[in-house]
This record gives C-alpha cells, structure tokens and sequence, in this order.
C-alpha cells in the first residue's frame, strides 16, 4: 500500500515526488514514457516566466509569481542551471503599446520588477531588436533553465529518498479498491458519506499494462493525458468537468553563434492566442525561435509542418533582425496540456475524495512547477496526511562537467580517470566520462536520446551523425545488452535491425 501514487513525470510530477521524499511515505510514481521529463516538459521555450501576464485571480498568475521567486534557490540547491536573463516585451505599434500599459500596471499590482525603456536604452542591450520595434518593456526577473536538467535533478534525487520510480508503464484504469463500494450508485452514496466524514479513508487500485498499485492519494499529472485519467474516476455527472486539447508549438533551434544574437528573452506583445512567436537564448548558448499555437486533435501529435514553421520565420523577424536562418540545425515541437477552464485545475476532486487533479498546466506550467508543488502540498495534503520529515535527507552530487573545470583540474581528473579525456561528443565535447556517469547514476540513461537529454551528445551542429554511434556502442556496453536492442527512446525506437556476421564475431 502506497501513500501516495504520482500518474506523469513530467516537471509537475518530479517537483511533487521531490517535495513529498522529504516525509516518511511510501511513493510511487509511474510514467508510460522511458524516461521522465518526455511530455510537454520535453520541448518548451524553458523560459520561468516573470508572470506579468496571466489574467488576474488566476492559479496561473498567482504560481507563476511564486514559481519565479523559488527557482533560483531550488536549482542551486539542485546544483543544476538557472539564468536570469531578463525579457524584452516588444510592441511594434499604439495598439500593442496599450496592451504593453496594461502588462505593466498588471507587473506593478504583482510586485513584480518592471520598466519602460526607450528604443534606444532597449537596442544597447539588444543591437538586433528589429527596425519595427518602437516600445519595451523590461522584465529582469524573467530567467531560462534547463528543463530536462531540473526534472532529471528532481527525480534523482527524490528516488535517492525512497521514491520508486516506474518507467513505461501505461496506467490504463483507477478505481477504488474492493472493499468499497464498486457500483456505480454505491459509488455516488460513498462520496457523499466520505464528504459528509462518515466513510473511512478512501483507496485506489491503480492498473497498469504491467501490475497494480494500492494507494491511499493518486495525483493525476498526466499532462495532456490529465482529462483521461480523471474520467477514470469521475462520476458520470463530473465527467465533462475538464477536457483537455493539446496545443502544438513548433520551434527552430539555432547553432550557437560567435556573436550572441539576443541575450535576453525577447516576447511580442501577447495576444489571446498565448505569448506568441519568440526568440530565446538557451542555458547551453543556443536560441530557440518559436513556438507558433495550433489546436490538434492528436495527444501524441509532435510532428513539424511547414505551414508552421514558415509562420515562426515571419513572426520572429518582427522583434528581432538578422536572424542568420543558415544557422538551423534541428526543428522540434511539443504539446501544450491546454485546458478549457482557462486556468490550471489543481484540487482534489469532488467526486472521488483523495484524488488530486493537477491538470491543464500549460505555459506558465514550468515556471510555476515548484509553487504547483508547494501549494498542492501545503492546501490540499498537509491537512490529509501525516507529514513526518526524515532525519536525513541524501542531496545529489551533480554530473561532473569537465568544461567547467581549470586546466590543471581537468588534467587531474583524466589522469585519475582517463574517460574523462575520450571525446564522443565532438560539437558538445561530452566525454566519455561524462556519459558513464549519465548511465549509471540513480534514474540513469538506458536510451540514446536518455544520455543526449542529460549530457548533451548529439545536441551540436552534426545532431549525433558523428556521436550516436558511439552512444549506441557505450550504452550496449554498459546495459549489459546488444547493440541491436539499444533503443533511441520508448519501446519500439530500435536504431539496429541486425548484426552483420563480422560484427557478431568481433
Ligand atoms: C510549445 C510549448 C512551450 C512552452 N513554453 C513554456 C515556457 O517557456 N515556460 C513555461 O513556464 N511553460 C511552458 N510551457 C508549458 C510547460 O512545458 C508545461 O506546463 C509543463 O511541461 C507541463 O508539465 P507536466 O509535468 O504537467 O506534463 P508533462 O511534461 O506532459 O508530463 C506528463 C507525463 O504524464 C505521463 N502520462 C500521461 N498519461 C499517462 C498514463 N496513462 N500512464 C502513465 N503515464 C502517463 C506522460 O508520459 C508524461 O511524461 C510550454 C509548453 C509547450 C508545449
């Protein structure tokens, strides 16, 4: 019997396991991906948000503001990276200036640090604003992470306290356990007696393609899947409650570039279809351009089109000037879990007490994760469960990064370790050394896309064409299996159909 089973770990999930393996329970979370960190968290603008513009009264508006105070912190203690780079709100016209007065009285009413600048002051921080640009305004609390990083972090190390953690698995049903209740009627009269305080504590059976688990609290953060896994438990009057539709973002990323192209976010003027088209500078020296908006039907639809991403190239050059396009080097697209409430649903849910939905987190949802996190904790479990903090809480130890150390300590390290002199990875300079500790540290890479995600081979110019082979051969090597069964990502990603024979005799 668990305390507490976490459907989804994405950053929402990873930021409540983290906060929950700082008590004494039983938790298990159980994601249909092989890896964490695969849904939407996977392909964002990574941006933490300042949260000048969700519309007020909002939990968006309210855990953004509180998600960008507690980044900085969380991710220093996590010893991954945070930059607080600042944002530039470029209106291109009168109409858009009006909506720039309205963001900053909404900053000024939040407390969050915001001012106007003149085109001038803004091109000396940003020489490449477009020519269209004729008013800004400034968000310096805004700040970039590295999304994979900090949920991989959050997951490490909240595993390293006792948080199982259960890769491809699909949850395919929720229900409450045997000995309650199971008709549909029961079901309705034992709501109402768990509401009234007459019922005992409520448990669910969760199934999955590989098992069950018994709990006493589910939390649904299933991201675009959230809408699904609550009709699993909702009364058919509450069936309808929220509904989920993936809204897709294409983006381009550029090469790094000898001279920076911005060095800050820089924003459009929102509109009601979201933030809009963006540029980005990235923790690694990259620049994301993008995303477009674009409602789908298909919860795994992240294919790229070209419709979209012609539409990214002709809005990012409204804010921003010679853009160098030869310098693509890859194109990807995520799916936004938008609701229809307009806001996130956070709550635990009326008609199935114990049940916590954590849905709809769409943009802002990186940049308010920890607040998520903190408020799901402190409104909604801290009166359910008894919290009882451990003694000793294990922290991380980060992965070893040879670039950021001197000379003579890099020297050191290959003398004490020569992988850590092995380059695999010539764009990105990832060593073997690093990719080793990938694999094998507490929720290691077992895939190639797994390693690229945690040290970055493949995320260079050459995207891999030089280094994935190698990948492939380390991870054969290390796992213990064939090369043929290494995977790229989930179960049916295989890069190798078969050996040839001159293969199988070496
Ligand atoms: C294009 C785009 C740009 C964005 N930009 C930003 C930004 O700059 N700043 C910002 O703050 N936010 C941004 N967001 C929003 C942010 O990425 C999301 O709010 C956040 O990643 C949601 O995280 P999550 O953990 O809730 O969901 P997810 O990351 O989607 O995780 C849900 C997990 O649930 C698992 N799951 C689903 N169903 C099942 C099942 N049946 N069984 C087992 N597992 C299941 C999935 O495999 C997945 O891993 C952006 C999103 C997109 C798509």
């Amino acid at each position: 019997m668990y305390d507490v089973v976490i459907i989804g770990a994405g950053i929402t999930g990873s930021f409540i396991a983290h906060e929950l393996s700082k008590y004494q329970l039983q938790i298990a979370v159980i994601d249909k991906n092989a890896d964490v960190a695969n849904g939407a968290t996977m392909a964002n603008s990574a941006i933490v948000h300042s949260g000048h513009d969700p519309k007020p009264g909002t939990l968006k508006a309210k855990l953004n503001v509180r998600g960008n105070e507690m980044y900085e912190r969380i991710c220093k203690d996590l010893g991954v990276q945070f930059q607080r780079t600042s944002a530039f709100v470029a209106a291109t016209s009168e109409e858009e200036r009006r909506t720039l007065d309205l963001l900053y009285q909404q900053s000024l009413d939040r407390k969050i640090p915001v001012q106007y600048l003149t085109r001038e002051e803004a091109l000396q921080k940003e020489p490449n604003l477009s020519d269209e640009v004729q008013y800004v305004l400034e968000l310096p609390t805004t700040g970039i992470i590295y999304p994979w990083e900090v949920t991989i972090a959050l997951m490490e190390e909240a595993v390293l306290n006792g948080v199982e953690l259960h890769l491809e698995e699909l949850v395919e049903d929720v229900r409450p356990m045997e000995n309650h209740p199971q008709s549909k009627d029961h079901r309705e009269n034992y709501v109402q007696e768990m509401m009234d305080g007459r019922a005992k504590d409520m448990c669910y059976d969760i199934k999955t393609d590989k098992g069950s688990y018994q709990t006493r609290f589910v939390i649904n953060a299933a991201g675009v899947y959230g809408d699904k896994i609550y009709q699993m438990v909702a009364t058919q009057t509450n069936r309808d409650k929220f509904h989920i539709s993936p809204r897709k973002g294409e983006y381009f990323v550029l090469d790094k570039l000898r001279e920076p192209l911005v060095s800050r976010v820089i924003y459009p003027v929102p509109s009601a279809a979201g933030k809009g088209v963006l540029v980005v500078p990235t923790t690694h020296g990259n620049i994301l351009l993008g995303p477009n908006s674009q409602v789908i039907q298909d919860k795994e639809g992240i294919n790229n089109t070209s419709d979209a991403l012609n539409y990214v190239k002709r809005e990012v050059s409204k804010t921003v000037k010679n853009i160098p396009m030869d310098k693509i080097i890859r194109t990807f697209a995520g799916l936004r879990p938008t609701g229809d409430t307009g806001d996130f649903v956070i709550e635990e849910a009326t008609d199935a007490p114990q049940f916590i939905n954590v849905a709809c987190i769409e943009s802002p949802g990186l940049a308010s994760a920890p607040a998520i996190a903190e408020y799901v904790m402190d409104t909604i479990l801290a009166d359910k469960l008894t919290l009882i903090e451990k003694k000793e809480y294990q922290r991380r130890t980060p992965i070893l990064d040879p670039k950021k150390l001197s000379r003579e300590e890099r020297h050191a390290l290959v003398q004490n370790n020569p992988q850590y002199g092995k380059i695999v990875c010539r764009c990105e300079q990832v060593t073997e050394g690093e990719i080793l500790d990938a694999i094998h540290r507490p929720v290691g890479a077992t895939t190639v896309k797994g390693v690229k995600k945690r040290v970055r081979p493949g995320m260079g110019r050459c995207q891999g064409g030089f280094c994935e082979p190698l990948v492939v051969d380390i991870l054969a090597r290390e796992l213990g299996i064939s090369p043929v069964e290494v995977r790229l990502d989930g179960a049916d990603s295989v890069m190798l159909t078969e050996m040839t024979d001159a293969e199988n005799q070496i």
